[in-house]
């Protein structure tokens, strides 16, 4: 009985003992269940870098990582990493948005978390610039582009596109792709700094004696590499060379980009110094013959060396025939003037203008024929006329404007009658005698274009010869009898 009883005792125990140790395994599992449970235990990830991310197009993705501890509310944090598997693709030659999936493993458990790849294009342009060995551009001529081309390593090509801005000192291009990355590059252009100089013959400031054309006193342009750009200076600001006055004239440069050089310089237009009168020695007649050269002067001229006779000559243009006469008459010791080219008087005196024109034509003649410029001049109808009348104040304004230019004009104190008062030579001859005889100096008018006028000439140079007169051409400052002005 005892050892039954011992023997079930044992077993008994046994069961008990076993049944203790099963409840309080679950005891404790469950305790350790409600641990964690209260702890609240599971993965933490760490991500390097942030959730979003931009990658390169077109370069090797490399993942920043993220790494995983375990984490509770009353233990705090594992010191350990945990293992991360990383699944999904990053495709950098393809433009989109990537997820990477990080996952940790914690207590049977899995953890995971996500990140966002932007693939994008953010590599700007590539611009190059070409250069032509040898090349020098000027100011003047402007920068002239020597090429470039832009590639972009997603867009391609895009040459097309680049934008050029064009400064003193450089050239900008720029040019951007579609995801906006924009790409500059300079070109340097010092030389385009290089303004060409504009130098002033005579300086800034010129005073100018008046005369029939205005001639500039003259002028270069050079550019800093050397260009000789006198020839494309342009000139504004009128002077008006007959008129005392101060002018402006501008001299300017205009390069192809419309930007200029500029320089200005003052004329002062002066009179000429007066002329002052010589009288001359002894008994003196000034013969002078209008409207010519004709059919009669090359007789006139015989007649006149035959007696060794000097005279002047107010000529025309009227007859180019005899042209070449004022030549002779100029080398055989006579004085030329000018008279008129046309001798219509509605057309010279229609103006100041009108009647310069009508002069400059006769003194270029006598130029031609003679090789020199006369100071020398008639007023057609004489300063005292009044056929100019329809031109009120012309021949007062004419008589300023040919004195202040330096000219001398001649009138007459002995008329011979041959403009139409008489037709004989006898008459012209008495009107001539008449005229001069007792007196120191006369200016005698005749028309050479008239037979009956050069006919009378041979017999008053022998009257002259035998009363003392001598026959003297005029100069610019001999007595010129000036008539006084009527209109
Ligand atoms: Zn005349």
């Amino acid at each position: 009985m005892g050892k039954i009883w011992g023997k079930e005792n044992k077993e008994k125990r046994l069961r008990f003992l076993r049944l203790f140790v099963v409840i309080f395994a679950a005891c404790a599992a469950l305790l350790a269940l409600a641990a964690l449970a209260v702890d609240s235990r599971h993965v933490r990830f760490y991500m390097l870098e942030s959730e979003e991310i931009t990658a390169a197009y077109g370069k090797p993705f490399v993942d920043p990582g993220c790494y995983a501890v375990r984490a509770g509310r009353f233990s705090g944090e594992g010191e350990e990493e945990l293992p991360v598997e990383v699944t999904g693709q990053v495709d950098t030659d393809t433009l989109g948005d990537y997820e990477l999936r990080y996952t940790a493993r914690y207590h049977l458990r899995s953890y995971s978390t996500t990140r966002l790849v932007h693939v994008a294009d953010l590599t700007p342009p590539e611009i190059l610039l070409e250069h032509t060995e040898g090349y020098e551009p000027t100011w003047f001529t402007g920068y002239e582009e020597e090429g470039y081309s832009a590639v972009d390593d997603y867009d391609g090509d895009l040459t097309g596109r680049v934008e050029t801005f064009y400064y003193e000192d450089r050239v900008e291009y720029r040019v951007s792709d579609a995801a906006g990355n924009e790409a500059v590059a300079v070109r340097p252009i010092e030389y385009s700094l290089g303004r060409p100089e504009i130098y002033l013959n005579g300086g800034d400031t010129v005073e100018l004696t008046a005369r029939l054309d205005y001639q500039d006193p003259g002028y270069s342009a050079y550019d800093i590499q050397g260009n000789d750009l006198t020839g494309y200076i342009q000139t504004s600001g009128d002077v008006v060379s007959y008129r005392p006055g101060s002018y402006e004239v501008v001299y300017t440069i205009t390069n192809a980009l419309g930007d200029t050089v500029s320089v200005k310089r003052t004329v002062n237009i002066v009179p000429a110094p007066e002329i002052e009168i010589v009288k001359p020695e002894g008994n003196v007649i000034y013969l002078t013959f209008d409207d010519g050269p004709g059919p009669y002067t090359a007789r006139l001229l015989n007649v006149l060396a035959k007696y060794n006779a000097k005279a002047t000559f107010f000529v025309t243009c009227i007859d180019p025939d005899y042209a070449d006469l004022v030549g002779r008459a100029y080398r055989e010791g006579h004085s030329i003037g000018v008279h008129s080219a046309t001798h219509n008087y509605y057309s010279i005196y229609a103006s100041e203008e009108a009647f310069l024109d009508d002069f400059r034509q006769t003194e270029e003649m006598i130029y031609q024929q003679t090789g020199s410029y006369t100071r020398l001049f008639r007023f057609p109808g004489g300063s005292s006329n009044t056929v100019s009348s329809f031109n009120p104040g012309i021949m007062s304004r004419l008589r300023q404007i040919m004195l202040d230019m330096g000219y001398q004009y001649f009138d007459w104190d002995v008329s011979s009658g041959d403009a139409g008062e008489t037709t004989k030579t006898t008459a012209v001859v008495d009107n001539i005698i008449g005229g001069c005889a007792g007196r120191r100096n006369t200016i005698v008018l005749q028309h050479d274009i008239k037979d009956f006028s050069v006919a009378a000439v041979e017999k008053v140079l022998s009257w002259g010869a035998r009363n003392g007169y001598t026959f003297l051409p005029l100069e610019v400052n001999s007595p010129a009898a000036h008539h006084g002005i009527a209109n």
